[in-house]
């Protein structure tokens, strides 16, 4: 397999080599930023269980969820399919960009438990973007598929349980839940394949230039500090409608004037973090 090579255009160990240097002068965005290390090193054996055990029961879900689909296709079916596709993918956008803003926005390292395993890899992300590079598909996937589990169980469940009229009665829904999985699913790959500028397997490039999948130019908008928008990270269609609608805006102003908090304090904290 081709080596990927980072945003910087180099890679993994010439990337940590050269923001070595850069780090012996001046705090930089990279593994060297002092934030950066201190959230990688919270990175823990637990929270890398989770993520083994999410991808092995989503994916293995979403293969006996692929088999009983194929098993009860009918060609009737083929225009629930399509449609299904694209408002899957609209769906499973939508929830990425939702997801993304509450926790780029909302919440801190410090939250118990769900602070260091689920806020901790986006406070990362943004001092370090090109760490995503180096993590393993473990370490990209597992939350993704943990999120997808249970509509994948339930699914499961009435294949098993129900009988092969109300399967077909209800084939069009089971298709727009597996669309939304799989996007979903396979959301942070799409990211880190956006923060990879060499190696990507031709196909990838290519869906990425037709704007199939997020493309890289496109996730750029989003980390220019203080990353207040084109929060959607799956194909970023919705990423310019939302902006133009000012709604990532209207939610904060919305939330801050319930609340009295305001957004990426905490964000801040770790990226103006020196030592
Ligand atoms: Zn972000
Ligand atoms: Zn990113």
């Amino acid at each position: 397999m081709a080596r990927l090579v980072n945003e910087d255009g180099c890679g993994p160990e010439a990337g940590s080599s050269m923001h070595r240097e850069k780090g012996r002068t001046e705090a930089r965005w990279g593994p060297q930023h002092a934030g950066a290390r201190e959230l990688a090193n919270l990175y823990s054996p637990g929270k890398r269980c989770q993520e083994w055990i999410s991808v092995i029961l989503c994916f293995s879900l979403m293969a006996f969820n692929l088999l009983h689909l194929i098993a009860n296709f009918h060609l009737g079916h083929v225009w629930f399919i399509l449609l299904a596709v694209a408002a899957g993918i609209l769906t499973a956008d939508f929830a990425s960009g939702l997801v993304h803003w509450g926790a780029d926005s909302w919440g801190s390292v410090e939250l118990p438990i769900f602070g260091k395993a689920f806020i901790r890899p986006f406070r990362e992300h943004h001092i370090d973007p090109t760490g995503i590079t180096r993590h393993d598909f473990i370490e990209t996937n597992g939350d993704n598929c943990m999120l997808t589990i249970f509509p994948l169980a339930s699914m499961a469940i009435s294949f098993l349980t129900l009988s092969p009229a109300e399967v077909y009665h209800n084939y069009p829904w089971y298709c727009y839940v597996f669309a939304i999985a799989i996007f979903v699913t396979l959301t942070n790959q799409i990211h880190k394949w956006s923060h990879t500028y060499f190696g990507l397997p031709g196909w990838v490039v290519f869906l990425q230039d037709c704007h199939i999948i997020l493309p890289r130019k496109h996730h750029r908008i989003h980390h220019v500090s203080p990353h207040e928008t084109y929060f959607c990270i799956t194909t970023g269609w919705l990423n310019y409608p939302l902006e133009r609608l000012g709604f990532w805006r209207y939610l904060e102003d919305l939330i801050q004037s319930a609340m009295g908090v305001k957004p990426r304090t905490d964000d801040l904290k770790w990226a103006h973090k020196v030592n």
